[in-house]
């Protein structure tokens, strides 16, 4: 199948193969005909398969004919990141038919945004507190919209915003068209979905399965070596795109700083970040300034940067969702990536989920030469162990990881040697530590890297002061 097997504009065929678009993705090709036809839909599909286009091609193409300067179509998205990439997919199409797209969301002045409502546009691409707070205060009319997508919407669920969402749709007419897309259907989802979905068809990419172009593996490693064993894994890295995720943005922060420190181009994607220096992280990122981004979820919520090779769990991920989430940061578009996961043994739960989603176990790796068995007393202690932890919003497993007293390295244990499944005590555990020649080489390790630092530094060497 190609792109003239839909009732598309043929203005579509030179802008799609101008940005290397020759074939349909699994959604574009169930999703299109669908959309093009006028029909609500609800698309189960992760980001990664090409959803945005899925659906900013039919809107254009509905769009293309009827007046101008008004609101006709709304995209929500739970993260500015997010809105300002599908406004960049929109604009990839929009201008050729005379629609413009303008993003809305909180972080930065208003002004520009109420002078693209008074010049005019058709298309709003929006986070919903601040489209919200335009709507209270007569801004913006959304009384012409006839298309209405809602995106990522188990995120905007996560988020506390379905109560935004709900608040917004009651600003636009009740005759319309709308998409709900999610990875995942929590029952809140689902209930949001009967109620602004109009017979809808469903279309499933995937289900819940996590994408199939990335392998996965886990780096079992006491908490006190995490920074070490990351310091050794990427040097040892062919790559100049790595995303590493830390469960809070103190840790994104303190972490991306040791990186600099060690000579990696590193840069922070976190929350607390604003929202200039958040977009110059991530643009940094995709244009190469920047090889590795360290990121928290929530910053990196639906970023969309092409040839990210490795995605490096730093912390293990509270739930499948967001190792889902997290994952789907790397293989995108049909590209192969890997996804590295630091465990340590409180994390068995949260693996044993991933792997009952993956439907086998995941290999566990070692890095052939690393001091698994280093104590904790033997190196400064990190920051980033004693920092804080946020308790709310975070599974009951993980809440009462962050109550449980400190550990000492001794009891904590490294990776062992590399097994199919069944316990975690990482490789470390002394008992069990692999000697060099025995330790299983990690085959990402087996060529320096063009990033790596002049020299191997030992695992003192990168305690983080
Ligand atoms: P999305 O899931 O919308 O975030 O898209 C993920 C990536 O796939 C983006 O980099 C898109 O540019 C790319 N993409 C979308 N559709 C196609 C296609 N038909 N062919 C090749 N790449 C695509």
């Amino acid at each position: 199948m190609n792109f003239n097997s839909f009732a598309l504009n043929e203005k579509f065929l030179p802008l799609l193969s101008a940005i290397g678009y020759s074939v349909p993705t699994p959604i574009q090709e169930q999703a299109i005909p669908l959309l093009l036809a006028g029909r609500d839909v609800m698309g189960l599909a992760q980001t990664g398969t090409g959803k945005t286009a899925a659906f900013v091609l039919p809107i254009v193409q509905r769009l293309q004919s009827g007046s101008r300067g008004k609101v006709r179509c709304v995209v929500v998205a739970p993260t500015r990141e997010l809105a300002i990439q599908i406004h960049g997919v929109f604009e990839q199409f929009g201008p050729a038919f005379g629609l413009r797209s303008a993003t809305v969301f909180g972080g930065v002045s208003a002004q520009p945004q109420l002078q693209n409502f008074r010049r005019g546009v058709e298309i709003l691409v929006a986070c919903p507190g601040r489209l919200l707070d335009h709507l209270r205060q007569s801004n913006v009319s959304l009384a012409a919209v006839e298309v209405l997508v809602l995106d990522e919407a188990d995120h905007l669920f996560d988020m506390g915003f379905l109560p935004n969402i709900r608040a917004i749709i009651n600003y636009l007419p009740k005759q319309r068209q709308t998409m709900l897309f999610s990875a995942t259907m929590p029952d809140e989802v689902r209930h949001l979905a009967l109620d602004v979905l109009n017979h809808p068809e469903t279309v499933k990419i995937g289900g819940n399965a996590l994408v199939s172009t990335v392998s996965h593996a886990l780096y079992p490693v006491a908490a006190h070596l995490k920074t070490t064993l990351l310091l050794r894994l990427l040097e040892d890295l062919q790559s100049d795109s790595v995303i590493v995720f830390t469960r809070t943005k103190f840790r994104a922060k303190r972490l991306s700083e040791q990186l600099l420190k060690h000579g990696f181009r590193s840069t922070p994607l976190q929350g607390n970040m604003s929202q200039v220096r958040r977009q110059e992280s991530l643009d940094g990122f995709r244009c190469g300034t920047f090889h590795i981004l360290v990121a928290t979820d929530i910053a990196a919520r639906g970023i969309d940067v092409s040839g990210v090779s490795h995605v490096i769990n730093y912390d293990m991920p509270d739930t499948v969702d967001a190792y889902t989430h997290r994952i789907g940061r790397t293989g995108r578009a049909l590209h192969t990536g890997k996804a590295f996961t630091f465990c340590t043994d409180e994390d068995k739960a949260e693996i044993a989920a991933v792997e009952r989603r993956l439907g086998c176990p995941i290999e566990r790796k070692t890095l052939d030469g690393f001091d698994y068995r280093a104590r904790e007393d033997q190196q400064q202690k990190t920051e980033f162990q004693r920092g804080p932890r946020p308790s709310s919003g975070r599974s009951p497993a993980s809440r009462s990881r962050a109550q449980a007293p400190a550990r000492t390295g001794g009891s904590m244990t490294a990776p062992g040697p590399a097994r199919a499944s069944g316990a975690l005590t990482a490789p470390g555990s002394r008992a069990q530590a692999p000697s060099r020649a025995s330790g299983t080489r990690s085959t990402e390790t087996s060529q320096r890297s063009s990033l790596a630092p002049r020299r191997r530094t030992s695992a003192r060497d990168y305690s983080v002061r």
